[in-house]
């Protein structure tokens, strides 16, 4: 048996207790899954400072020194906080503990010297350390203690005294013990390509690194293993679809789309718009299935260029189905389209769950016989009593809420062919979002899937004026709102609304709401938020697209798709509650028409850094790509809308897309050679590839979803 798959519970110092903890907390079970739990940190331990230079701000420092005295608080029944007074001659600082203090008081020495680590903070204009590791300073050389691993822990480890250290010790345990180098999960000749090295080395210093040299170097070996299979992964899985089934063939321009284009195409397609309906019908005449992904910033015009390909697809005797993630938009684009087409003689449909009874029924049957040609819906539509007679196109509007196993649903839908002798044919697949995602996100959550971008919005359209203004003084711009309803415009007031914090958010919008409903008495409002009946809150949402009220007070539930072109102003309370690309959708629902819009940023006085920025960018750009890439900078993209729930996602241990770009190209360059070189994975050569890949797709349940 290969000896990482050995159980965890064999390493000396893991009994039940640490076993059981290590499988819950952290998911290991195996050598192999501790070896590969790697450190998120390491600090530089050679360093030893003295308690005058330290500054709140430095990140780990270590001081040597001695406890002058103890002190103990009472914190409430059966707590308590000891603080021990600490010198080292230079100045003098606190450690604290909040729990473990009585261990401290009983262990640690008075006059004795310890080598003490940990954050440093102020407090009443002292430094301070809470929960500092202590050491006896005369059984450690600093000088050889060289770089120290941080592993992440839970709450619950940290209660039971299974620390980082504790880990740091096992790991360490492991790597000695094991003297058999690791195997190795990728060729040599990759490798050598890009100067990698071997896995066993990589293990053992990544854990134990003598130099940040060589940590740099395991890492980089661990990253594009990492990075290299997940690429692999999404390649293997897009050429099998491309074997497995063909698409069908849209090679006729008929009197839908020519009609609709010459007719009733209120306006000049951008420049951007044709590209890309040139793209989707080459796509449509390959004999492949279209599996692209249209980005485009918010207002870029989309939902044309969804219509424009549906018609096509209708030209060619097909079904066409647009799905959208709420009720809401899917009624938007119900109106959009019907408008769009006008009197032209095509049946377009309505099916969510609000749709019942005897008009459900219609629907369905209508499907079923062909006469409704375009669907546009919810996820209703992937439950399998919806049957279509010939679905050849599907489009998904903003599909970061559709996972793929989803979009395998839909593929369901299509015709099977009466030639058992062809390949199967699957409906095209074109899936639009306007959460811009950076290329080398949308290499790795996408991947299976083509891109284009609208880059151009449609002519005449006024930058969005962005500013920004603390909560005391958001009074002052109730003027300039009110002049802007005068002359006839609508405003959106958003809320932040999150699980966590569900009923004071609820509290605030309340009492929001009050004041602006006071502020404006001349006007008025809508409020909708996401814990209203779906109907109440469609008939709210409906009286505010139709113009009944002038302000829309609500929570994101207004985040994604919303038309309302007539709405000028987006004003955002608590703006610093919300992430970039949040911010950047919301402001999106204004500036929908020809005149001047406004977002007005409303954050409370003391912004953290990370909001600051956040807020400077908002005010200085529209531009949807910068914006993306300055929010995976900021929040790394595990954080990132979309990335968990698109099906695609997996757990990186150690690559981070963020900042790994150059390594996330390389992976894919080199995944991709492999996969043209050997398409039905029968070479030698790549045997060992395709084992680990195997291996790989059993122990990852999202991995597993798209193989
Ligand atoms: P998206 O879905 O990309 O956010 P929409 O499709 O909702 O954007 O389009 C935004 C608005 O721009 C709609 O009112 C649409 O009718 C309009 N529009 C789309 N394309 C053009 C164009 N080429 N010229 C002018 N207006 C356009
Ligand atoms: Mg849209």
């Amino acid at each position: 048996m290969d000896i990482l798959q050995q159980d965890i519970m064999y390493l000396p110092g893991v009994g039940p207790n640490r076993k059981k903890m290590l499988s819950q907390e952290l998911g290991i079970e195996t050598y192999g899954d501790l070896l590969e739990y790697f450190p998120y940190r390491y600090v530089d331990r050679s360093k030893v400072y003295t308690i005058r230079e330290l500054t709140g701000d430095m990140p780990f420092v270590q001081v040597v020194g001695h406890i002058m005295s103890f002190e103990t608080f009472d914190m409430g029944p059966r707590r308590e906080r000891v603080v021990a007074h600490f010198t080292d001659g230079t100045a003098i600082m606190d450690l604290v503990w909040f729990n473990g203090g009585k261990y401290a008081k009983q262990n640690y020495k008075i006059g004795k010297d310890y080598l003490v680590f940990g954050r440093p903070s102020v407090f009443n204009n002292r430094i301070q350390v809470q929960h500092p590791d202590v050491d006896d300073a005369s059984k450690v050389d600093t000088s050889a203690m060289g770089m120290q691993p941080y592993y992440h822990t839970t709450e619950k480890m940290k209660k039971a005294n299974f620390n980082s250290r504790a880990l740091e010790r096992l790991t360490k345990t492991l790597v000695e013990k094991l003297k058999d180098p690791f195997p190795e999960t990728i060729t040599d000749e990759v490798l050598s390509r890009h100067h990698l090295m071997s896995r066993d080395e990589a293990l053992r210093i990544i854990h134990y690194p003598q130099s940040a040299r060589d940590l740099e170097r395991a890492r980089l070996r661990m990253k594009f293993e990492e990075l290299f299979f997940v690429q692999l992964n999404i390649l293997r899985y897009a050429s099998d679809q491309r074997r497995k089934y063909r698409g069908y063939v849209f090679n006729r321009i008929g009197d839908n789309f020519n009609g609709f284009y010459n007719e009733k195409l209120p306006f000049e397609l951008t420049g951007a718009q044709k590209r890309v309906i040139r793209e989707i019908r080459q796509d449509m005449c390959s004999g492949k299935q279209m599996n692209r992904l249209l980005q485009g910033d918010v207002g870029s015009g989309k939902t044309l260029v969804a219509l424009m390909s549906m018609l096509i697809a209708l030209d060619n005797g097909f079904q066409a189905c647009i799905m959208a993630p709420t009720e809401i938009l899917a009624e938007q684009h119900l109106a959009t389209i019907r408008k769009f087409l006008d009197d032209m003689p095509i049946r377009v449909e309505l099916l969510t769950g609000m749709v019942k009874g005897k008009k459900r029924q219609e629907v369905l049957d209508g499907l079923l016989s062909g006469e409704v040609r375009i669907l546009v819906g919810t996820h209703a539509v992937i439950e399998d009593t919806v049957q279509f007679a010939r679905l050849g196109m599907v489009v998904i509007d903003e599909q970061h809420r559709f996972g793929v196993a989803q979009r395998a649903k839909l593929w369901a839908k299509a015709p099977q062919d009466t030639d058992a002798s062809l390949l199967r044919a699957l409906p095209h697949v074109l899936v639009m979002t306007a959460t811009p995602i950076p290329r080398t996100l949308a290499m790795t959550l996408y991947g299976d899937l083509d891109v284009s971008v609208i880059d151009e919005l449609p002519p005449g359209r006024k930058p969005i004026q962005t500013t920004h203004v603390f909560d005391s003084r958001i009074t002052s711009l109730y003027e300039g709102i009110r002049r802007q309803i005068h002359d006839g415009r609508q405003v959106y007031m958003v809320f932040p609304l999150i699980e966590e914090s569900e009923k004071i958010d609820l509290k605030n919008l309340e009492q929001g709401f009050e004041v602006l409903r006071e502020a404006f008495p001349e006007f008025r409002l809508s409020k909708v938020h996401g814990k209203m009946k779906p109907k109440d809150k469609d008939e709210e949402m409906q009286k505010f697209v139709n113009g009944e009220t002038q302000i829309l007070v609500a929570t994101t539930v207004i985040e994604v798709g919303v038309n309302v072109p007539n709405a000028s102003v987006m004003v955002i309370f608590d703006a610093q509650r919300f992430g970039l690309s949040q911010l950047h959708q919301l402001r999106g629902r204004v500036g929908r028409g020809a005149d001047q819009s406004f977002c007005i940023l409303v954050t409370t006085f003391k912004l953290s850094d990370e909001t600051r920025k956040r807020i400077d960018i908002m005010c200085e750009t529209n531009d949807g790509f910068r914006i993306a890439e300055a929010d995976l900078k900021l929040r790394g993209p595990g954080d990132l809308e979309g990335t968990q729930q698109s099906g695609m996602a997996f757990d990186l241990k150690i690559a981070d897309i963020a900042r790994d770009g150059q390594i996330v190209q390389m992976a894919r360059d080199e995944a991709q050679k492999i996969v043209d070189e050997d398409p039905s994975c029968t070479s030698p050569r790549y045997q060992l590839l395709w084992n680990r890949l195997k291996e790989l797709r059993k122990t990852n349940v999202n991995w597993a979803a798209i193989s």
